[in-house]
């Protein structure tokens, strides 16, 4: 019984709706699925309402929460959260301003490199989702400023770039906190893909509860290497296919059901 905690609506970055996601994962004959996009809790309900219409078929609420830790960004995912909780919805609100605010300085400092682009439509674009840089890549595609997104990040909007700017308010220590407040399971995002590798442990004394050990970009070393982090400090594993629609990579990584029980069993005792 394989299942996948890791999966990006259209309320995010993705390219399907929760529903279409619902569907696909059934056919697939996962046991269960996290809903888990960025910053965001638009897609809970929608795939939990879907969910409904099958039997043995999970949805775990979640999020993937960005946050940033000597200049890269590391994620935190959060499993079992109450999404409905007040507190929850500030603290995104919060963020999503604060992506906002961030959008606008990009947007100004293309403009003095000769780079018109409007707000506007870019938030258009990105209406009901997380406003974010692929957003502007994509006016920038559209402006024929660039040929493709790709290029877009690589001649503007990366780190070091002409138009980057940070976004570092928000550090892992305080997307952990987040997560525990809203009565959740904080959990490491591909450890693997982070470059300064202190922070997992620095997370651990922190207090978080788990690591994600499964992702499409962990190798089989990756594999094992957290595992025995896991085993070693009595953490939670998790694993998931981080789909964002495109290509279709639902269930693509052998998660154990085992791990959704052993989320449940620690959901009870918070
Ligand atoms: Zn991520
Ligand atoms: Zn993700």
């Amino acid at each position: 019984m394989r299942v996948d905690l890791h999966i990006h609506t259209i309320y995010s970055d993705g390219t399907l709706t929760p529903e279409q996601i619902v569907d696909k994962a059934f056919s697939l004959k996962l046991r269960a699925i996290a809903i888990t996009d960025h910053d965001t809790i638009e897609g809970i309900e929608p795939a939990l309402n879907r969910a409904k219409e099958y039997s043995f078929f999970e949805v775990i609420p979640g999020i993937e929460i960005n946050s940033f830790y000597l200049d890269e960004e590391v994620h935190i995912l959060g499993y079992y959260i109450d999404w409905k909780s007040s507190f929850l919805r500030l603290t995104l609100k919060e963020l999503q301003e604060e992506r906002i605010e961030r959008i606008k300085r990009i947007i100004e400092k293309l403009k003095k490199l000769g780079i018109e682009i409007n707000f506007e439509d870019i938030s258009v674009k990105a209406s009901g989702t997380s406003i974010g840089r692929p957003h502007v890549a994509i006016a920038l595609v559209e402006k024929k400023v660039v040929s493709s997104i790709e290029e877009a990040f690589e001649f503007y909007l990366d780190k070091g770039k002409p138009a980057y700017v940070p976004r570092e308010k928000i550090t892992p220590y305080y997307a952990v906190d987040i997560v525990k407040k809203s009565r959740g399971i904080a959990v490491l995002a591909h450890p693997g893909k982070v470059k300064n590798q202190s922070i997992v442990k620095s997370l651990i004394n922190y207090g978080i509860q788990g690591i994600e050990v499964y992702h499409k970009d962990h190798d089989e070393e990756k594999v094992q290497y957290y595992k025995s982090i896991a085993a070693k400090y009595r953490l939670l594993m998790t694993g998931g296919s981080d789909c964002h629609g495109k290509p279709l990579i639902m269930g693509s990584q052998p998660v154990p059901y085992e791990y959704v029980v052993q989320l449940k069993q620690l959901k009870k005792h918070i």
